[in-house]
């Protein structure tokens, strides 16, 4: 028998709202597994266990499934055997031959959670130690610095044997943060911004703003595969995609052409706000860092965020762009990033937009036509696309 055991991170600190929070992470772990087969997904004693039911079940992509899911900071494939020291020892030094073989050094780190197995827990480690001395003549025990560690668990159940645990993807469960809006450009840095509020428990609403025939069917298409990415973290969800052609080329014609970019964020800014009430979205989320662009400063932020009431989260604000990349990689989102489509940001744009905009300006040009009604326009005509790994 092998399993998939799951360590919870932050979430086992908080207090009261732990069971809600492992409730939400076992049905995300059960919902998100469904794509490897069956499995039995169940708590015990902190920790999740993923069991597979059959042999078609796929261990493999449970593990990569497992590993992008947040509020499990830790998780180890695991062979499982009967509580008896024999089968404890024969079980490790099958289960682990591979990296028993390559290792000069080892030792055996036992935990006992269940407090009626017969032997303490430096018993364990020593029998399963000398016995793998017996069958691996060439390892030699190093206590201190070990090129392996093997891990015995004495659980309620069964007794597990694994190594060192891998690194989860931490954070907190997806849906425990409440529901968010993220901009969601073809950029590098809005889908690292997405990424990093779903890692804190925010589930997403992607929105998009596009401008056929400016923007083309491929960068709409763009977006959509980044989110997918988005996705295998994150959960399922919904794209909303809204068309700002109109909205765009009234700007283009009725403003002054340095005001340009700040009058369509705002808009942005506006439609976003709407359609994240209508979603029962508690707030946005940009990919801006401060003084990347020009629509990036101070100043020209203060004028973006004087339209909405809702908090603008910005996560990246702080980042520089090293670091954003270093994410994007991470989140395997890079390579789709760096494909050379348009954005509606990018069209109409000035030579030499305002880097200091002020706002008594702005409002005034936006006097000048009646954006609002054609943002109206293009909100209700907005189109939901499925969005999963
Ligand atoms: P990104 O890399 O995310 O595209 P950027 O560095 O290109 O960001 P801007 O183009 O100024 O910067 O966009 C700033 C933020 O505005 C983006 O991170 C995103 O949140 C939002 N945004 C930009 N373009 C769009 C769009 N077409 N649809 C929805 N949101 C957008
Ligand atoms: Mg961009």
């Amino acid at each position: 028998m092998e399993v998939i055991l799951l360590k919870l991170g932050e979430i086992v600190l908080k207090g009261l709202n732990r069971r809600t929070f492992e409730d939400m992470l076992v049905k995300t772990v059960r919902r998100r597994l469904r794509h490897a087969g069956e499995f039995d997904v169940k708590t015990l004693q902190s920790t999740i266990y993923v069991v597979p039911k059959n042999e078609d079940s796929d261990m493999d992509m449970a593990e990569n499934i497992v590993s992008k899911i947040f509020g499990i900071v830790g998780y180890a494939r695991a062979g499982g055997c009967e509580k008896a020291i024999e089968e404890i020892q024969k079980r490790a030094a099958e289960y682990l031959r591979d990296d028993l073989e390559s290792a000069a050094t080892f030792k055996v780190e036992t935990k006992r959670s269940d407090k009626k197995f017969p032997l303490q827990s430096p018993e364990v480690s020593n029998l399963v130690g000398g016995y793998l001395l017996e069958q691996y003549p060439h390892l030699t025990v190093d206590v201190r610095n070990p090129d392996f560690i093997v891990n015995v668990e004495v659980r309620e159940d069964h007794a597990y044997v694994h190594t060192t645990p891998k690194k989860g993807a931490g954070g907190i469960p997806v849906g425990t943060g409440g529901r968010g809006a993220v901009l969601i450009s073809g950029g590098l840095d809005s889908p690292v911004a997405a990424w990093t509020m779903a890692k804190r428990g925010v589930q997403l609403v992607p929105i998009h703003f596009s401008s056929p025939p400016y923007t083309s069917e491929l960068a709409h298409r763009k977006v959509e595969n980044l989110l997918r990415k988005v996705s295998g973290y994150a959960g399922r969800m919904q794209m909303i995609s809204v068309e700002f052609t109109k909205l765009q080329e009234a700007i283009r014609d009725n403003c002054p052409g340095d005001l340009n970019t700040v009058i369509l964020r705002r808009y942005m800014l506006r439609a976003a706000e709407k359609i994240a009430e209508l979603e029962g979205c508690g707030a946005l989320i940009t990919g801006e860092s401060l003084g990347q662009v020009a629509s990036q400063t101070m100043q020209a932020i203060a004028c973006t965020d004087a339209v909405v009431s809702m908090p603008v989260f910005r996560p990246l604000i702080g980042s520089d762009k090293s670091e954003i990349v270093k994410t994007a990689y991470q989140i395997d989102t890079y390579d789709i990033s760096i494909e050379p489509y348009e954005d509606c940001c990018t069209i109409f744009t000035p030579k030499h937009p305002r880097t200091k905009p002020k706002l008594h300006h702005i409002e005034f040009a936006e006097k000048n036509f009646d954006g609002e009604s054609l943002m109206m326009e293009a909100i209700e005509n907005r189109k939901f696309i499925d969005i999963s790994p």
